[in-house]
């Protein structure tokens, strides 16, 4: 997925002359699917929770996630190299789950087809229990947020840099947004507060701080769908663990998924899978895949926790699988 992203970091330098043209990171987005010429659909998906009702429907547990089932996911970019080969799972609405694998197993490929970057060569995709090829792409758009390892940051001040998730969004929702993504530390702390200018490619904050603002410009769209890929894994361990916390905190009522290298960030997720040779090989919680005897997520876990071990003794150079 950060493929699809690179273009977008580049156009974002050259965000001046382009500011007046396009608003916000869903824009550009729009114009790069929309060069994918895939066939468009015309069902719309359950609209998101009235604004001001968002909040207080997730408390109350009115759930407004999507609901997601893949059956059978076949995927290859060229001949003859599948990349997926039969991948089955669902998600229930508002519910987290992670896709864990080793680099190249196909967990971007996975997002791409839940994304609808690309059209899956064999079997089903359906949100909410609608084939996705037949959902409107601006509603499927509409309905997901993606937060990315390193999210396109405009020279502008936080608030502006928040207020791109939507642009009909009010001051009100966007300080709202602000807060959730647990940004007032920072905001405070400025003598301009949230009007503090980031800088080119939000260079004058730290990654964390970042990767807050690009929590609030996510969750400011109040996405049905939040997907998160590799979103804290530019951070060291305790700032991953705080922005962990706080992604745990706006998914809560939201259909979420996470994209991983490290699992110590996913164990809380209400299921796990393992990708490996094209399928899901594994799926359960945390605990329940830690005790299966033998199991793949077992020994990455393992490895991970020898790598983070001698990472903190500074001994070794344990390869990650
Ligand atoms: P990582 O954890 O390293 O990001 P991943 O599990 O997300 O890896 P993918 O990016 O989905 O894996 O890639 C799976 C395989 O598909 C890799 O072998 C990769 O080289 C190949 N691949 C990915 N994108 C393309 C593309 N656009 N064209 C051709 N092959 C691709």
């Amino acid at each position: 997925l950060l493929q699809l992203l690179e273009p977008l970091q580049f156009l974002g330098w050259y965000y001046s002359s382009l500011k007046n043209c396009f608003v916000d990171l869903e824009a550009l987005t729009e114009i790069l699917m929309t060069k994918s010429e895939l066939e468009d659909g015309n069902m719309e998906l359950r609209r998101r929770t009235p604004r001001h009702e968002s909040n207080a429907a997730a408390a109350e547990g009115n759930a407004p996630g999507v609901s997601l089932d893949l059956d059978g996911v076949e995927y290859s970019y060229q001949e003859d190299r599948p990349i997926l080969r039969g991948v089955s799972l669902r998600v229930n609405p508002g519910e987290s789950v992670a896709v864990v694998g080793a680099s190249g197993s196909g967990k971007s490929t996975l997002l791409r087809m839940i994304l609808r970057l690309y059209d899956v060569s064999q079997g089903k995709v359906k949100v909410d229990g609608i084939p996705i090829r037949d959902v409107k792409l601006e509603s499927l758009r509409e309905a997901t947020a993606l937060i990315p390892q390193d999210t396109l940051m405009f020279n502008d001040t936080i608030y502006n840099n928040v207020a791109y998730g939507d642009q009909n969004a009010s001051r009100e929702d966007v300080l709202e947004a602000m807060r959730s993504a647990q940004l007032d530390d920072l905001v405070s702390s400025l003598p301009l507060g949230h009007d503090t200018v980031v800088g080119e490619r939000g260079i004058k904050l730290s990654g964390g701080e970042r990767q807050r603002i690009a929590i609030a410009r996510a969750i400011l769209r109040r996405p049905r769908l939040l997907v998160c890929d590799e979103a804290t894994s530019s951070l060291d361990s305790s700032t991953e663990a705080e922005i962990m916390n706080t992604l745990r905190s706006v998914a809560r009522g939201r259909t979420c998924i996470f994209i991983s290298h490290r699992l110590s960030t996913v164990q809380h997720c209400d299921r796990i899978h393992v990708l490996s040779e094209g399928r899901v090989a594994e799926a359960g919680t945390h605990q329940e895949l830690l005790a299966r005897p033998g199991s793949l997520y077992r020994e990455m876990w393992e490895i991970q926790e020898k790598w983070e071990e001698e990472e903190r003794t500074g001994e070794g150079t344990l390869e990650l699988a």
